[in-house]
C-alpha cells in the first residue's frame, strides 16, 4: 500500500536520442559527435520510420532534420507534440529562412540549429537540454515523494485511534482526522470551519476553555485533561444511549516564525483519547466494591459509610435513626437442597420485595449470604420501627416461585435506634444483630427491639464469630452425650456426642446458637475435628474401662464431609486411638447430603468401608429424593424431634412418623427417634416399630463423668 520506496530514490538517469537526418554524412558525423554525451543513440532516415520508431519506445531528445524526403519535419514536430509532449526536439535545418525556425520554435521545439553547424554548438544545445531533462526528473522525483509522504502522514493521522485536530488562533477546526468520525459520529466535512464548542458536552464547556485551544507548549500545555465529547445522534454505536465520550485531552499552541523573526501563535493542535471503556470499567470497579454483585444492593462498605453520614446529620439536628438488621430464616436450606442457582434467585426476589417496602431514602444492603442490613433515616419513635419491621416480616408472606418450586421465607429482624441504643456504626451494628439473634431465638419470623437486658442473655452473631476463634485456643468447648436406647430390651446401645461452649462470660451456649455461624465462617472444620477427636478418645477409654461396647454418634456438617481429606482423617483418628469403625457413627442431614450428593456417595462407601455407619439426622425435614437415600450406603433414619413432639392424636405427627417407619422397614434400616420426652411417644414409636430412641425421658445430653456413670450403673 505505501509503495516501493527505493522506487523513488534519485538516481542516475540515462539519456537517449533519436537522431533524425536523410544526409547520411550529417547522421554518421553527429553519432560520433554525440556519442560521449548521451548513453543511446537510434538514426531514422525518414519521417515515417522516425514516428514509428517513436511509437514503440520513448526517447527523451530528437534530434530533427526539417528537409525530410518523405513528410515536412514540422509535421514529425507536431506529431510528436501531441503524442510524446515531454521528449525534448531540437530541430536542425538547411533552410536558412527565419521563418522555419520560428515555425519550429512555435510548433515547441527545444532549440534550433542550422546546418552547417559547429560541433561545439551542438554538443553545447545536447548538454543544455539533457541538464534540463535532468532537473524536470529530479523535480518529478522530489514530487513524488512529497506526495508520499504526504500519503504517509495523512495514513498514520487518520489511522491513529485517537481525534487529531488543529483550531485556527479563534478556536475553528481546520483540520479533523477520520476518527472524529468514528467516535462522534460527525466528521471534518461538517466540523472544519466550526468552533470547538460544538463537539464539547455542554456540560464541561467551561472547562474546555483554554484547554482545547491551549495557547502554551511543551510541559505547561494540556495534558492528559479529561473531558466529555458530545455523541452526534447519527452514532450507531451500541452505546448511542449515552449522549456523551469521555476524552483524554493533549493539546498545544501552534507557531510560526515569520520573517521579521518573531514567533507568530497560528492556531493550536491537540489530540483526544476515547477513554470511555477505561471511565466504564473504573465504574464498574467503583460500583462492585460497594455493591453486592447478586443483587445490585449496596454492600457493607456502603452501609457503614452512609450509616456514619447520618448519623453526622441525625446528632447535628437532634434527629433518631434506626438500624434493621434481617436474617433469612433457614435461608441455608434452600442453597444446600435446590442448589445455588435457586438460592442466587430467591435472594434477588427477597431484596426485590424488601425494597418495596422501604422510602426513596432508606438504604437496603446486603451484607452477607442471607443477612441484610436497613438503614431508616429521621425515625420518630421506635413505635415506627416496629411497624417497618412488621410490614416486612409480612411482605414475605406470599411465596416466591423460583423455577418449578414454591419458596416460603421468613426472616428475623433486629433493630437497634439511634442515639438510644448506640452512637457509634459498629455498637449500632452489634446491637441490631443482637436483637435479631434474640428474635431468632424466640422462634423466629419475628421482629425484636434492642434493649440492654440482651447484652447479658443474648450473644450477637458478630460477638460469637469473633469469640469461636479463641474458644478453641482456650479449651471452651465440651461435648455432652446423650444416650440412645433400645426400646426392645432397655439398655444404652449409643451416645450421641454434641458440642457445647462453655462461654467465661455468658455461660453455656448451645451448638444451635453457634454451629451455622461457625459453618459460615468457616471455623466448623477444626471444631468438628476436635469433637470427632475428643469422641473417639472417649470411646477409647469407655473400651479400655470394659464398659459394655456402645456405639457413639458424630454430627457432622456438610463442609467437614466436603474436605479432601475427610475420610484419610477420620480413620487416623480411628487408628490412633486403636478402635474399629463400627464403634462410631456419623450423623448427616439431608440438606448436607443433596449439597455434593456424587461426593458424598463416594466418601460414605469409604466410611462404610471402615464399619463406620450413617444415620441420616432430623429425618423428614428436608426435602431429600428417595431415588438418592437408595445409592447411600445409610444404616439409619433418625425421626426429627418436631414429629416426634407432634405425636399425639390432634397434632397429625403420627401419621408421618408411620409413614417414616414403613419406609425404613422397606430400605431395611435402623429406625431411630429423638426428642422423646413421654411415655406415650415412646409407646407409640415402640408400636410402629421404631428400634432405639434418644430424648429427656430417658436423659438429657450430660457431661462425660455422668455419661459414664449411667453406663457403670446400666443393669447388663
Ligand atoms: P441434633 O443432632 O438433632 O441433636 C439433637 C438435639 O436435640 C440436641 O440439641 C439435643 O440436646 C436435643 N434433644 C435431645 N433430647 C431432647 C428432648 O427430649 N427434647 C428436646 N426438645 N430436645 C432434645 P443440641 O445439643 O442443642 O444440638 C443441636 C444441634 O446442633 C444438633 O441437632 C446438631 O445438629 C448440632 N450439633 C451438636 N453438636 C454438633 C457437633 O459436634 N458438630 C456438628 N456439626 N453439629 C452439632
Ligand atoms: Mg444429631
Ligand atoms: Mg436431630
Amino acid at each position: 500500500m505505501l509503495g516501493n520506496i527505493e522506487d523513488l530514490g534519485p538516481k542516475h538517469q540515462s539519456i537517449s536520442i533519436l537522431i533524425v537526418e536523410d544526409e547520411l554524412r550529417y547522421l554518421e558525423s553527429t553519432r560520433l559527435l554525440l556519442d560521449r554525451h548521451v548513453d543511446e543513440i537510434i538514426a531514422a532516415e525518414t519521417g515515417h520510420q522516425a514516428l514509428g520508431i517513436l511509437e514503440s519506445r520513448r526517447f527523451d531528445i530528437v534530434l530533427l532534420d526539417l528537409g525530410l524526403p518523405d513528410m515536412s519535419g514540422h509535421e514529425v514536430m507536431a506529431r510528436i507534440r501531441q503524442h510524446w509532449p515531454e521528449t525534448i526536439v531540437i530541430v536542425v535545418s538547411g533552410d536558412a529562412s527565419i521563418e522555419s525556425a520560428v515555425k519550429a520554435l512555435r510548433l515547441g521545439a527545444y532549440d534550433y540549429l542550422r546546418k552547417p553547424y559547429e560541433s561545439e554548438e551542438l554538443i553545447k544545445i545536447v548538454r543544455n537540454s539533457t541538464q534540463k531533462l535532468n532537473l524536470h526528473n529530479e523535480n518529478r522525483h522530489f514530487q513524488q515523494r512529497l506526495q508520499h509522504s504526504e500519503y504517509l502522514h495523512r495514513l498514520l493521522v487518520n489511522s491513529s485511534p485517537d481525534i487529531i485536530y488543529t483550531l485556527d488562533p479563534e478556536g475553528r477546526f481546520t483540520f479533523l482526522n477520520e476518527s472524529a468520525q468514528r467516535i462522534l459520529g460527525v466528521g471534518a466535512e461538517r466540523l472544519i470551519g466550526r468552533h470547538y464548542d460544538e463537539i464539547v458536552y455542554r456540560p464541561d464547556r467551561e472547562q474546555a476553555r483554554y484547554s482545547m485551544n491551549d495557547r502554551r507548549t511543551g510541559e505547561r500545555a494540556t495534558q492528559n485533561f479529561e473531558l466529555r465529547f458530545k455523541l452526534w445522534p447519527e452514532h450507531t454505536d451500541c452505546r448511542a444511549q449515552n449522549d456523551a465520550v469521555t476524552v483524554e485531552l493533549n493539546a498545544m499552541g501552534l507557531y510560526r516564525t515569520a520573517s521579521d523573526g518573531q514567533r507568530e501563535f497560528i492556531g493550536s493542535y491537540g489530540v483526544a483519547r476515547d477513554i470511555s471503556e477505561r471511565k466504564r470499567a473504573e465504574a464498574t470497579i467503583a460500583f462492585q466494591a460497594y455493591h453486592d454483585l447478586l443483587t445490585g444492593l449496596p454492600n457493607r462498605a456502603l452501609f457503614r459509610d452512609r450509616l456514619g453520614q447520618t448519623i453526622v446529620q441525625a446528632k447535628r439536628l437532634g434527629q433518631k435513626l434506626a438500624i434493621l438488621f434481617l436474617d433469612l430464616d433457614h435461608f441455608k436450606m434452600v442453597n444446600d437442597t435446590l442448589g445455588h442457582l435457586v438460592g442466587d434467585e430467591l435472594l434477588q426476589a427477597v431484596s426485590l420485595r424488601l425494597r418495596g417496602c422501604l422510602r426513596e431514602t432508606d438504604t437496603l444492603a446486603r451484607i452477607g449470604g442471607d443477612e441484610f442490613l436497613v438503614l431508616l433515616p429521621h425515625i420518630r419513635s421506635n413505635h415506627n420501627t416496629a411497624v417497618l419491621a412488621q410490614k416486612i416480616i409480612t411482605s414475605l408472606k406470599a411465596p416466591f416461585h423460583i423455577e418449578e418450586h414454591e419458596l416460603f421465607v421468613s426472616l428475623s429482624v433486629g433493630a437497634a435506634l439511634y442515639p438510644d441504643d448506640g452512637e457509634t456504626i459498629e455498637t449500632l451494628i452489634k446491637h441490631a444483630d443482637m436483637a435479631m439473634y434474640h428474635a431468632k431465638d424466640r422462634g423466629r419470623n419475628g421482629y425484636c427491639l434492642y434493649t440492654r437486658e440482651l447484652d447479658n442473655s443474648i450473644t450477637g452473631r458478630l460477638d460469637i464469630q469473633t469469640g469461636l476463634r479463641r474458644a478453641l485456643q482456650r479449651g471452651e468447648f465440651e461435648v455432652h452425650y446423650q444416650p440412645q436406647v433400645d426400646i426392645a430390651s432397655g439398655q444404652i446401645v449409643g451416645m450421641e456426642a454434641l458440642v457445647r461452649w462453655r462461654h467465661p462470660e455468658k455461660g453455656m451456649i448451645q451448638p444451635a446458637d453457634f454451629i451455622a455461624i461457625a459453618e459460615d465462617s468457616g471455623l466448623i472444620g477444626p471444631i468438628s475435628d476436635w469433637v470427632l477427636q475428643v469422641v473417639c478418645q472417649q470411646a477409647h477409654i469407655w473400651q479400655q474401662m470394659a464398659l459394655p461396647p456402645i456405639t457413639l454418634a458424630v454430627n457432622l456438617s456438610a463442609r467437614q464431609i466436603e474436605h479432601p481429606d475427610f475420610v484419610a482423617n477420620f480413620s487416623e483418628i480411628l487408628k490412633a486411638y486403636h478402635l474399629d469403625g463400627s464403634r462410631v457413627e456419623i450423623e448427616i442431614t439431608e440438606s448436607t447430603l443433596m449439597r455434593d450428593i456424587e461426593g458424598c456417595i463416594v466418601k460414605l462407601k469409604q466410611l462404610s468401608d471402615l464399619g463406620v455407619e450413617v444415620s441420616i439426622d432430623d429425618f423428614g425435614t428436608g426435602y431429600s429424593s428417595l431415588s438418592y437415600l437408595q445409592k447411600l450406603p445409610i444404616h439409619t433414619l433418625k425421626i426429627d424431634k418436631s414429629f416426634v413432639n407432634s405425636l399425639t392424636p390432634d397434632l397429625g405427627g403420627a401419621s408421618i412418623v408411620n409413614g417414616i417407619a414403613a419406609m425404613a422397614k422397606g430400605m431395611h434400616l435402623n429406625l431411630i427417634a429423638e426428642g422423646v420426652e413421654s411415655a406415650e411417644q415412646l409407646a407409640f414409636l415402640k408400636a410402629v416399630g421404631c428400634d432405639a430412641y434418644q430424648g429427656f425421658l430417658f436423659s438429657k445430653p450430660v457431661d462425660s463423668a455422668q455419661a459414664t456413670r449411667l453406663l457403670e450403673t446400666q443393669p447388663h
